[in-house]
């Protein structure tokens, strides 16, 4: 029997519990939110996706929660589809797999933190919150050719998180569109939240690793999304993006 505690490294995606289906109030409410604070707030602070009346069809889809077990997986997974990604990484993990960071840069994709512990940022002390994220970003490779990019363990930021992390030079990201892929193993039902018609230009799409649900879905979503002309970018060059929609 082992003493240690299971962590994301080892325990079985399909083992884990799913999370709670929000309601579809709930849903339009955070988004309301979100779009609300972001048109509010420059970019430099936080980015939840570029104005849907752009002219270009450009989305960024966002994975979370890595690296782990399943990340080469995922990765062939995406070299195999020709999109480019961005990863938000938990610190805990990329010190448990050595220079996995860097794989992701080298296939083309972007990186940012997800925090050390996956812990709620406005449940940390300004101290605590600091260190999470700054020794997540110190196992990230460097130089970063983009802005320093943190999303926020699900979701959950303050006025105090957002301020503290931009004073420190962190983007805060969030998204526009959830594929709710941690509460369905279905992929059908992925690929119908990722359907052209519910993803927009200048969305930003939540997704996490280590699920297999999630890269069985991919393919007919990224194929859908593309015969209507969808371009698949990371976080930051969809930032580039000004209010008109051009790069
Ligand atoms: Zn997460």
């Amino acid at each position: 029997m082992s003493l240690s505690t299971p962590t994301a490294l080892d325990r079985a995606p399909w083992e884990a519990p799913l999370a709670p289906v929000a309601s579809r109030f709930a849903r339009l409410r955070a988004r309301a939110r979100c779009e609300a604070l972001a048109r509010l707030l420059p970019r430099s602070v936080l980015f939840a996706g570029a104005p849907r009346t752009g002219r270009g069809k450009r989305v960024a889809l966002t994975f979370d929660d890595g690296p782990d077990a399943m990340t080469p997986l995922c990765l062939d997974a995406l070299d195999t589809l020709g999109v480019r990604a961005t990863f938000f990484l938990i610190g805990a993990n990329l010190a448990a797999t050595g220079d996995m960071a860097a794989k992701y840069v080298s296939r083309g994709h972007e990186v940012g933190g997800h925090g050390w512990s996956h812990q709620s940022f406005p449940s940390l002390s300004p101290y605590e919150l600091l260190d999470e994220v700054e020794r997540t970003e110190a196992l990230l490779p460097s130089p970063r050719l983009g802005p320093k990019l943190v999303r926020p363990p699900r979701g959950e930021f303050s006025a105090g998180t957002l301020l503290r992390l931009a004073a420190a030079e962190y983007v805060t990201v969030l998204w526009s569109v959830d594929s709710d892929d941690c509460r369905t193993r279905d992929p059908r039902v992925i690929e119908q939240r990722l359907a052209p018609g519910r993803v927009h230009p200048g969305d930003v799409v939540l997704l996490h690793e280590m699920q297999p649900w999630t890269l069985e879905a991919l393919r007919g979503a990224v194929g859908a999304l593309r015969a209507k002309g969808f371009d698949f970018v990371t976080v930051s060059e969809l930032m580039k993006e000004d209010i008109h929609g051009q790069a």
